[in-house]
């Protein structure tokens, strides 16, 4: 077998976010300053904090907690059923905007968001690169940006502009943290 030619490839990846919106224990998204707690919105799965593994997942607890979560928010909403509210959100804005008659851009930028993610931003993290995952998604950021003023808000633009402002967070998130814990690893931050 040639050096370098691996019959089955194995490299890491990341699947898990190990972060997320801070729930609390019926899966309750809230602000981490004031505690203030969102209404009405409930975050279960990946998308949420819990606190239950800490700066690390134990293996295959990821859909175990989802499970008692989503029973605990179930139990809470039925014995605390919603009151009927006036509908507050304001109405989606497309007057006077263009059709997105260009889609490759948007493929386009999603898929070098995905690679700067994965290249940049990975398992195992430097400064420069992610840096340089930042100066990226600044410009992506403006991209979009420029798209979304300009056209009707389509399914992918929405969804790209979710993904590059998840991207930035969690770069800016990894250039603060001052040490390596759990899962988070930044060559730059071991120890000689
Ligand atoms: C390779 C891998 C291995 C894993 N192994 C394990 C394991 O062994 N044990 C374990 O406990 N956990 C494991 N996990 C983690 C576990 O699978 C996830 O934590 C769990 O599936 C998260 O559930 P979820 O419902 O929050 O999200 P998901 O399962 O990601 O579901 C989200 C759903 O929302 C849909 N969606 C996304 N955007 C939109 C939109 N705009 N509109 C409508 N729908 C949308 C998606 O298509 C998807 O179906 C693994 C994950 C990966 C990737």
């Amino acid at each position: 077998m040639k050096l370098g030619h691996d019959p089955l490839p194995i490299s890491p990846a990341a699947h898990y976010a190990v972060g997320g919106l801070p729930v609390d224990d019926i899966g309750r998204p809230f602000v981490k300053d004031s505690g203030e707690i969102f209404p009405r919105l409930f975050a279960i799965g990946e998308v949420a904090c819990t606190g239950m593994h800490g700066a690390n997942r134990l293996a295959s607890n990821s859909l175990l907690e989802a499970v008692v979560y989503a029973a605990r928010a179930a139990e809470h909403i039925i014995s605390n059923p919603p009151t009927k509210h006036q509908n507050e959100l304001p109405d989606w804005r497309a007057d006077g905007l263009d059709n997105l008659s260009e889609h490759t851009p948007v493929v386009h930028d999603k898929n070098e968001l995905r690679q700067t993610m994965t290249q940049e931003v990975g398992i195992v993290r430097r400064f420069s690169r992610l840096n340089r995952a930042a100066r990226r998604l600044e410009l992506l950021g403006q991209e979009v940006d420029r798209l979304w003023r300009e056209s009707i808000p389509t399914r992918s633009i929405v969804e790209l502009r979710n993904l590059i402002l998840v991207g930035q967070l969690v770069t800016e998130d990894a250039l603060t943290r001052k040490e390596n814990c759990g899962l988070h690893f930044n060559q730059d931050l071991v120890k000689e």
